[in-house]
């Protein structure tokens, strides 16, 4: 299925999942955990990400084999075009086809931590490239990445919004964002993307705070506010206390997705981590209230 019929007017708000491929044996168990207890949930398709510079691969495409080929799940499989040449990105989406896949989400991936990385001469300097080499090669449908706040190594907003419009134009049909612990930032994005007359599905990314290191962590590396409301929540519980931590995300998140949907958006995307107790808290509570189907 081409994940945009999803999407088309009168549909229902999807609600997908992402998961990633685990790098080591405790990872492969909490991974197993999620698919299981999250496929229960019955989410409209999931997605597996793409480690830059072809460091996952493997197992990447195992991860998407399973869900699509033995859980019949859709998926859309994310692929970063990071240090990659030609060949290497015509084997990956080759392998994705055989096995039947027919949506990828196009990401230029960030240099990989290895110091003796040699990005190919060849390799693409944008995820718009990507785009248009995919689009050459295979009818997939395509999505791209954008950032509500801007990505974080862009010259201004409206420079961001001007390369996000010449992904589009080169073919991608559906935009997922990145997260954000304000929506007044992706409400704003929307906004912005349709002045600029980009007209394709916006799915916003959520992401459930499961620790504090880890919310931390990846604000800095994504360009994501840590908003007075979420640092001063926090700072109200009870140190170390990881449980309440949890219990404060899910409700943060469920206020979240309750305010997303009620603004109309197409489907909420979760960013799962590869954990499921806080995503089917989340979903509980949104279908308990009839927000969702
Ligand atoms: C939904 C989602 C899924 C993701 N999945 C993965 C994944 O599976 N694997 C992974 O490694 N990473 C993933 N990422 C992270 C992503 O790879 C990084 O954020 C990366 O830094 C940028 O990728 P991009 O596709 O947005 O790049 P681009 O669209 O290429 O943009 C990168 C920067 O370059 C600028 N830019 C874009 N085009 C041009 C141009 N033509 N000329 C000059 N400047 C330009 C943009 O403004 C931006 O600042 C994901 C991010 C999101 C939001």
């Amino acid at each position: 299925m081409r994940i945009t019929d999803l999407w088309s007017p009168g549909k229902k708000p999807t609600v997908s999942f992402e998961l990633f491929p685990a790098r080591s044996e405790k990872g492969a168990v909490s991974l197993k955990k999620a698919i299981d207890e999250l496929s229960e949930l019955k989410p409209d398709f999931v997605s597996v990400t793409f480690g830059a510079g072809g460091s996952t691969r493997e197992g990447s495409r195992q991860l998407v084999e399973v869900l699509k080929n033995e859980k019949q799940m859709e998926v859309i499989a994310y692929f970063a075009c990071y240090g990659l040449g030609p060949d290497d990105i015509t084997a990956v989406l080759d392998s994705y086809r055989d096995m039947g896949a027919e949506n990828i989400l196009a990401v230029r991936g960030d240099p990989p931590k290895e110091e003796d990385f040699k990005p190919h001469p060849n390799s693409l300097p944008h995820a718009s490239d990507l785009v248009t080499f995919i689009r050459q090669r295979n009818d997939f449908c395509i999505g791209v990445a954008a950032y509500p706040e801007g990505h974080i190594e862009a010259a201004s907003k409206e420079k961001d919004l001007e390369y996000l419009k010449l992904k589009v134009e080169q073919g991608a049909e559906y935009i997922i964002t990145n997260y954000f612990y304000d929506n007044a930032y992706f409400f704003d994005f929307v906004e912005r993307c349709r002045t600029a007359r980009i007209q394709v599905p916006i799915v916003p990314g959520v992401m459930p705070i499961y620790s504090s290191k880890m919310m931390s962590m990846l604000a800095d590396l994504c360009g994501v506010t840590i908003t007075d409301e979420v640092r001063q929540g926090i700072a109200g519980l009870p140190e170390g206390d990881k449980d309440t931590l949890l219990a404060f995300g899910i409700e943060f998140a469920t206020r979240q997705c309750r305010s997303l949907l009620e603004a109309g958006v197409p489907g909420l995307h979760i960013y799962t981590m590869d954990r499921s107790a806080s995503t089917i808290a989340l979903l509980k509570q949104l279908r308990t209230e009839g927000l969702l189907p």
